[in-house]
């Protein structure tokens, strides 16, 4: 008997948005060819495990012609899309963030005709972003590069880029997708009256990074500047060309686009932007202060309908919860948005529907947000064991355990209805954002984690490592005498990142070593 490889399929999703005839056909997707359960990313994709090889292209075709794809969402090109997931109808910046992510993603989608030759037998099947005319006339590369006027890909090239390349969108003030953990970070700026003007861009933010290598490290972006509505196209192109003919090629470890910014200082990195763009930025307009969204619970969308969002630990959906998402979503014909921090909205209910979907849901175990405790409802972890190639430690399967010690322990010192942003991964890659948190927890070996502090709740400032190998049976000895002293001396409100970066890891460390359990 032969072996059998099994591999995972990602989707490309910009803003996380689902039709609901793709939801279910994912759903089938997922029990018929992969392993019984759906994931959704940190990147508001889906991830299908445990596909069978000889099932790919069925499971390839399937989606493409249920209207969703899979192109781009891996490989050294434009990743998934992130925009904001709420569905709002009455905040126009809401709606100008997502088309803008879509519109990005269009832009930026590998325009080969291999992805049809391989997977639909070279069908053409007439796709959204194949023909989206807003992109269409812009996708021409415009002398923003050599020849690439005459290439089928106008904007990659023959070499593609040399890493992978992320974008994200938001409006001022919602940071639900960690914008600046990505490569390029789009701000919607709309006037008083709601008329979209322009965008603030910022750029050379990204995750990963390797142990034992200090030439790579967690950045976040940094503020390039502010386009007019009319050059946003021209600025996402002149700082991906900007990657794609600067960006390290020799050296994986050191591709992304953060160590460029990082190599030549934001000046001028803005500066040879501006020359492939043919023009300056104006100066980045100001910003409220940002705030991590979740969106949970039920909210009005503007228009009379209702959107509810879900929580999903560590967007696995399976068993009993996933069949009673799958009965609500097929019997109210609900669309879904999935989130940046791996749960799922479901869009357009009627008023009348919601007591009856939440009581289908709850009664299958996905629980009202009011229900949660403070921990899970902000924790991620990758998927890390087993299923992860590059994993050392396990994530996923750990952190429902960690996140009930971690709750028993804050309950015991009076803290428990405290927020605490916990994230946790694999390896140092990063996918869950670990780098963000409030408290991270990095694999760095055999059933060992460094633990990263001082992250703030709202994702704006990077957090640092405080222990190296700590293993989860030493989590409380660890962590509770640094939460005794957040208690003791903290600022009214402050929450444990923000107490941890401003006392600093030294008073942390000596405060530890004096410390007697109550
Ligand atoms: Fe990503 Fe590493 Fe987790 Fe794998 S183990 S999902 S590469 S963070």
């Amino acid at each position: 008997q032969g072996k059998f490889y099994q591999f995972m399929m990602r989707t490309r999703q910009p803003s996380g948005l689902v039709t609901n005839r793709l939801y279910l056909v994912m759903d089938d997707l997922a029990d018929k060819y992969g392993n019984g359960t759906l994931r959704l990313t940190t990147r508001q994709a889906y991830q299908l495990h445990g596909v069978l090889k000889e099932d790919l292209k069925t499971v390839f075709s399937s989606v493409i012609k249920n209207m969703g794809s899979t192109l781009g969402a891996c490989g050294d090109v434009n990743r998934n899309v992130m925009g904001p997931a709420a569905p709002y109808k009455n905040r126009p910046e809401y709606v100008f963030a997502q088309q803008c992510a879509n519109d990005i993603a269009d832009l930026l989608a590998p325009q080969s005709g291999a992805y049809y030759d391989i997977w639909l037998d070279g069908e053409k099947f007439v796709t959204q972003y194949m023909e989206n005319p807003k992109v269409t006339a812009d996708r021409a590369f415009n002398g923003y590069g050599t020849n690439y006027e005459a290439s089928p890909e106008p904007i990659y090239g023959a070499q593609f880029l040399p890493r992978k390349f992320k974008v994200a969108v938001t409006v001022p003030g919602d940071n639900s997708v960690d914008i600046f953990t990505n490569d390029l970070g789009v701000i919607v700026i709309t006037d008083a009256a709601g008329e979209l003007q322009g965008f603030n861009i910022v750029a050379g933010g990204g995750m990963g990074r390797t142990h034992r290598n200090d030439d790579t490290f967690p950045r976040l972006a940094d503020p390039i500047g502010y386009v007019g509505k009319d050059d946003i196209f021209h600025a996402v192109k002149a700082i991906v060309a900007t990657q794609r003919d600067y960006g390290r090629r020799d050296d994986r470890k050191q591709a992304r686009l953060k160590y460029l910014v990082d190599e030549w200082g934001v000046d001028k990195f803005r500066s040879v932007v501006e020359q492939y763009m043919g023009k300056a930025f104006e100066p980045f307009k100001p910003l409220p202060e940002w705030r991590f969204e979740d969106y949970l619970g039920w909210h009005e969308q503007g228009d009379g309908k209702l959107f509810y969002g879900v929580y999903v630990q560590n967007g696995r959906i399976k068993g009993q919860p996933k069949r009673a998402l799958r009965a609500v979503i097929e019997s109210y014909g609900i669309p879904v948005t999935l989130t940046a921090n791996q749960n799922i909205i479901l869009r357009e209910v009627e008023p009348a529907w919601r007591d009856d979907i939440q009581r289908a849901l709850a009664a299958a175990g996905l629980a009202p947000v009011e229900e949660l405790t403070a921990v899970d409802r902000l924790s991620m972890a990758c998927p890390a064991l087993p299923l992860c190639g590059l994993a050392i430690t396990e994530a996923e399967r750990s952190l429902p355990h960690v996140n009930e010690r971690l709750t028993a322990l804050l309950s015991r010192l009076g803290l428990g209805s405290e927020p605490l942003t916990v994230r946790m991964t694999g390896c140092p890659n990063g996918c869950a954002r670990p780098y963000m948190a409030e408290i991270g927890f990095v694999g760095d070996g055999p059933n060992t984690y460094q633990v990263w502090l001082g992250g703030s709740s709202n994702q704006t400032r990077l957090a640092e490592t405080f222990a190296e190998r700590v293993k989860l049976a030493n989590l409380e000895a660890t962590l509770e005498p640094l939460f005794f002293y957040w208690r003791e001396a903290r600022r009214p409100g402050e929450g444990f990142g923000d107490f941890s970066a401003r006392v600093g890891f030294e008073a942390l460390r000596q405060y530890a070593a004096g410390y007697i359990s109550e």
